[in-house]
């Protein structure tokens, strides 16, 4: 097992027409047994990072570590990691023992060292009855269980999964994150996992790495990112709902607030800070969405409230009032849409 180090990578795809500058300067540090998850919307760089990492795809500039060595001129063979991806083709007409199997049985390792591996492997990930089925056979979840404990056979330096659970539903999805998560735990090993799905990222990562159009804008614990958000790309990112942006509280800074930090008050008494009309309450069980405009007619300036389902709630049409405590609140430069600390955003306003 050993940690990653990306250092000022470099990724330019020259198109027929166009240049396109698909990673930029990224600098960054996988620990190693550390589980660090890459985030971002769709085209920021995720996959080229990945594939730069396993040598699928050759840097422009800069270099990657594995351990203590420089493997810029490694083929992916020769890198020793794992690569999971999101359609994870398994070979259909072989069984799961076989599939498992593959990688060292190309490797001419002994039959009863690879007995040993696969079975080990199999208890694992609870795949010990399904050794004989072929994947048409296995549900969508057992399918993504064979393919991680397919890459785990050869026992690699590190592991790299690139959006594996996008091809499951929902509900399949939660379940095989938390057994990813426990696996993890269990085997301590260094992996490097990318999604565009921030709740994936939030509950997964031990770090974060935050990335738009090929930039990283923040590596942080899950806690830090919610709470102190770089700049508002990240603040809107982060989150169900995210974070609310507010451009003409005051002149010259954006504030930002959370919906849970948010409290409904009389629209009449001293204790509002700002007046809003609900137009949608959304019930989610346990909590309640109280989605409210700063004026009745007009979509732009919203604002998203959450509070708990026992809560007395407003209905659609209704005026109200809002507070929230100036601790819960952020505050970002309209400029750059960089975060200020509170010592600059006071200093700002006087
Ligand atoms: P992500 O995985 O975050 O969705 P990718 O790494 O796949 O993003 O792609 C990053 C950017 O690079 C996108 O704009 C994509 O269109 C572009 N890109 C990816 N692969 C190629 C390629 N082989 N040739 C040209 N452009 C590419
Ligand atoms: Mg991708």
């Amino acid at each position: 097992m050993s940690g990653i180090r990306l250092e000022r990578v470099n990724k330019v795809y020259h198109g027929r027409k166009q240049v396109h500058h698909a990673v930029r300067d990224l600098d960054l540090e996988v620990y190693e047994g550390e589980l660090l998850v890459l985030v971002g919307p769709s085209g920021c760089g995720k996959t080229t990072t990945l594939r730069m990492v396993a040598g699928l795809e050759t840097m422009s500039t800069g270099s990657i570590f594995i351990g203590d060595r420089r493997v810029d001129d490694l083929d992916p063979g020769e890198r020793d990691i794992a690569m999971v991806f999101q359609d994870y083709a398994l070979y259909p007409h072989l069984t799961v023992y076989e599939n498992m199997a593959f990688a060292l049985q190309n490797r001419r390792v002994p039959k009863n060292e690879i007995d040993a591996s696969v079975f080990k492997v199999a208890e694992l990930m609870g795949l010990q009855d399904l050794l004989r089925r072929k994947p048409k056979q296995l549900s969508g979840g057992q399918r993504q269980r064979v393919a991680v404990g397919r890459a785990m056979v050869r026992s690699p330096k590190a592991f790299l999964f690139d959006e594996p659970l996008s091809n499951l539903d929902a509900q399949l999805r939660a379940q095989v994150r938390v057994e990813l998560a426990d696996l993890h735990r269990r085997l301590g090993s260094t992996m490097l996992y990318v999604t565009h799905d921030q709740v994936e990222a939030m509950t997964l990562g031990d770090r974060i790495v935050v990335m738009k159009d090929g930039v990283i804008q923040q590596i942080d614990t899950p806690s830090n990112l919610y709470r102190y958000p770089a700049n508002d790309f990240i603040a809107r990112f982060i989150g169900t709902p995210p974070m609310n942006i507010i451009n003409d509280f005051i002149p010259n800074q954006w504030l930002g607030i959370r919906p849970e930090d948010i409290r409904i008050v009389d629209s009449q008494s001293g204790q509002a800070r700002m007046v809003v009309y609900v137009y949608v309450v959304e019930h989610l069980g346990s909590e309640i969405l109280i989605h409210t405009r700063r004026e009745l007619t007009s979509k732009l300036n919203t604002i998203v409230v959450k509070i708990s389902s026992d809560s007395p709630r407003p209905v659609p049409g209704e005026k109200i009032g809002i507070t929230f405590a100036d601790a819960a609140v952020s505050w970002f430069d309209p400029q750059s849409g960089i975060r200020l600390s509170k010592e600059v955003a006071s200093a700002m306003l006087t």
